[in-house]
Order: C-alpha cells, then sequence, then structure tokens
C-alpha cells in the first residue's frame, strides 16, 4: 500500500511515499536486478541498511530494518494460538516471515509465493530464506495465493498474509472475497494476521477492510509497530480470530531471541490513536 516509487538508478534508490516526501537510499552496489513474470526485481547494497529488496520501486525488506515487520506480522498471532502446528505464510518470498514461524514449534509452515525470481534472488542474498527452506518442516509452493487457498484440502492454525501492496498480483490478497476463502481453510480456533499498509497513509484501505473484517470474524483488530523504511514508519496489521482476542491470552509463547516484540509491545501494539479509531468508525 505504499505509494509510486520514484525511479531507482544506480547512485540512489528512492521511493516516493508521498506526492512530496520520500525515502532514499545511496547505492552502494547493485547486486540484483531482473524483471520476472510479475515485477521488477532489485536487491542494492546500503551503508546503513545493508541489503535492501525492492519489487517494482517499493521497498520490501531490508537486512537492517526487518525484524520490527517480522516480529509484528509473525508473533502476535503464533505467540497468541495455544499450538499452531500447521501454518501458511501467503507472500513473503524473501523468507522473513518464515524464518519466524519456524522458530516456534509447528508441525508444518507453507510459503506461497507467486514469484519464483523473488525466491531465487532473496535465496542468494537472504541467507535466512535458504536456510528456512531446508528446514524439513517448511513446504515451498510457487502460486498464486488466492489459486492456492481455493484448492487446498490442508486447514491452518494461524495464516499469516504476507502481501505487497494492493496494485499488480496483490491486489487480490487485499480484498473481501480472498478473506472470505481465507476463512474456510482456518482450524476452528486459528488467526490469521495480514500486513494492511501504513497508518497514516492508507486510512482509507483500512476503513474499507475495518467493515468487511468485522462482519467475517468475531474477533477483528488492527495493530501497529514501527517499520522505519516502510511509509511513513508505523505499519499496520489486522488481527483475525472467531476464538483468540489478543488483548486476553494469559500466555504469550515467546520464543527465544526476538528484537522487536515482548509482552509488553504485544499489548501496547493493539491501542490506536484517535485518528486511526476515527476512521475506521471505533468511537
Ligand atoms: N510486506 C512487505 C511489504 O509490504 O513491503 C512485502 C513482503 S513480501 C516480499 C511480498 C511478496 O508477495 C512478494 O514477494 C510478491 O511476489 C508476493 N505476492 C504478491 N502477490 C502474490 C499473490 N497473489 N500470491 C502469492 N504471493 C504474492
Amino acid at each position: 500500500m505504499k505509494a509510486q516509487a520514484l525511479s531507482s538508478d544506480r547512485k540512489e534508490a528512492r521511493e516516493n511515499q508521498t506526492p512530496s516526501s520520500g525515502l532514499f537510499f545511496k547505492v552502494k552496489k547493485v547486486l540484483y536486478e531482473k524483471r520476472s513474470k510479475f515485477q521488477k526485481i532489485e536487491i542494492i547494497q546500503n551503508d546503513f541498511y545493508g541489503r535492501v529488496l525492492f519489487l517494482d520501486g517499493l521497498v520490501q525488506t531490508t537486512e537492517r530494518d526487518e525484524f520490527f515487520y517480522h516480529e509484528m506480522l509473525v508473533e502476535p498471532a503464533l505467540c497468541s494460538h495455544p499450538a499452531p502446528e500447521n501454518v501458511l505464510v501467503i507472500g513473503g518470498g524473501d523468507g522473513g516471515a518464515l524464518r519466524h514461524v519456524l522458530q516456534h514449534p509447528v508441525k508444518k509452515a507453507w510459503l506461497v509465493e507467486i514469484d519464483e525470481e523473488v525466491i531465487k534472488a532473496c535465496e542468494q542474498y537472504f541467507p535466512w530464506l535458504e536456510a528456512s527452506l531446508s528446514d524439513p518442516r517448511a513446504e515451498l509452493a510457487i502460486a498464486d495465493g488466492f489459486d492456492f487457498i481455493q484448492n487446498t484440502r490442508d486447514k491452518f492454525d494461524v495464516i499469516l498474509v504476507d502481501s505487497s501492496d494492493p496494485v499488480g498480483p496483490s491486489a487480490i490478497l487485499h480484498q473481501r472475497d480472498f478473506y472470505f476463502k481465507l476463512k474456510k481453510i482456518l482450524k476452528p480456533g486459528g488467526i490469521i494476521a495480514a500486513q494492511s499498509g501504513s497508518q497514516i497513509l492508507h486510512l482509507k484501505e483500512h476503513a474499507d477492510k475495518a467493515r468487511f473484517l468485522k462482519k467475517m470474524f468475531k474477533v477483528s483488530r488492527f495493530y501497529s509497530g514501527p517499520v522505519p523504511t516502510y511509509p511513513v514508519g508505523t505499519w499496520c496489521y489486522n488481527f483475525l480470530s472467531d476464538r483468540i482476542d489478543p488483548l486476553k491470552v494469559k500466555e504469550l509463547r515467546i520464543p527465544a531471541g526476538l528484537k522487536y516484540y515482548n509482552e509488553e509491545i504485544h499489548r501496547a501494539a493493539f491501542a490506536l490513536p484517535v485518528f486511526f479509531r476515527q476512521a475506521i468508525g471505533l468511537s
């Protein structure tokens, strides 16, 4: 849900986050550049952020700040579920979410990524992906997430939607019909967590999502956290379930070695600022 990229040349890579502001990275080296069937994939080296992955000119992940996003996408759901055995990650071809899922005692974790070229590029430049995919509990499917959920016979304890913005192949992963079908493959007591865009820039999209999600799930909460390289720094996620309210979980099962998420962050992340509550129709 980020704004259009301005340009990405060899000295500087820029993401235009609003019509009059954005983020730039000095490019120490272009490590990878390819146009796949779906999108333009670029990985650059930056002195501060390390390796930075862009898809169609929009930052997806960086070595230095990926933990903010991946921990907040994965941990509230995985830590709240009493026994997450079967987990599905839709999108997430950089492997950061999968790596966190596998730190939990899950039995199986699917990664369903539409673009094989993203997997190939990230296996080479983000070594955590290769390590995660070689875990015997991990299964990779190169498929459209929407097709996958229509055809799978599996049911899942936790589903994570690690999509990119609602343009191109990701557009479908932000729509009502997708969530309707996702719910059908969620086990009773299961949890869905989805990235849903910038807390500040995407108020209309959040309001639209809030309307249909609250009709679909007994528990439908937004939560947020910082991601320094995402527009404009504070990111939003949805927590959806028919049984588990993240604010009533007695014991969070938090794996060791995290850098951002802990019990206090879990509770604080569900606190919503006034402008956001108003935008999504909460009093
Ligand atoms: N959440 C991060 C962000 O907003 O910057 C991006 C994470 S990840 C790199 C997003 C992945 O979703 C991309 O690799 C993209 O190819 C994949 N993707 C997009 N549409 C998809 C679809 N319909 N099914 C499965 N994967 C998809």
